[in-house]
């Protein structure tokens, strides 16, 4: 299923061109067109999948297996210092392109690279209590797909 507004889709689809370093059944790894670093990669899975809230299960999985592999190149062919995984949701959390896609960002010492970070550590709410409610929905939730259903659904 592709979107036919959407520029990663057209990469699958061999409508817009992309330095494609691997390929399986589910997903595709390219290089970024304005890299981070040297060997800034995205890894999508080739069903067009908005975020992380549409994601299921099994494609989750493809998409970390390529992450991996991927990774473990990038690691032997340019011998980063060090390596982020980067992927990010909505408007407010960065997200430019609504296909879901993970950055692997090569790191070397003194590349200057700053994942976005407010100046000071904000706290608006004690990790204590954040991680309180988080394990409340954890434990009421079993799989990536009921997460999506109890969100959009608005169910407790
Ligand atoms: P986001 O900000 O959504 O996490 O990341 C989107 C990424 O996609 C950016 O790093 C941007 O450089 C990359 N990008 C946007 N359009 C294209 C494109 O047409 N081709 C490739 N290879 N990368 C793209
Ligand atoms: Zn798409």
């Amino acid at each position: 299923m592709s979107d036919r507004e959407c520029i990663f889709c057209a990469i699958i689809e061999g409508h817009a061109p992309a330095e494609v370093v691997f390929e399986d059944g589910d997903t595709l790894a390219f290089m970024d067109i304005n890299p981070a670093n040297p060997g800034h990669t995205l890894v999508i899975p080739k069903r067009h999948i908005q975020d992380i809230y549409g994601m299921d299960e099994d494609t989750a999985a493809a998409v970390i297996g390529t992450v991996v592999r991927v990774a473990g190149a990038i690691k032997r062919a340019l011998q980063p210092e060090g390596m982020n995984l980067v992927q990010s949701n909505e408007r407010a959390g960065g997200q430019d392109v609504f296909h879901f896609h993970m950055h692997i960002i090569p790191r070397w010492y003194g590349d200057g690279l700053r994942l976005a970070r407010p100046p000071e550590v904000r706290r608006t709410m004690p990790i204590k209590e954040a991680a309180a409610r988080i394990r409340r929905e954890v434990a009421k939730v079993r799989t990536i797909a009921a997460a999506y259903t109890d969100i959009c659904c608005g169910k407790k």
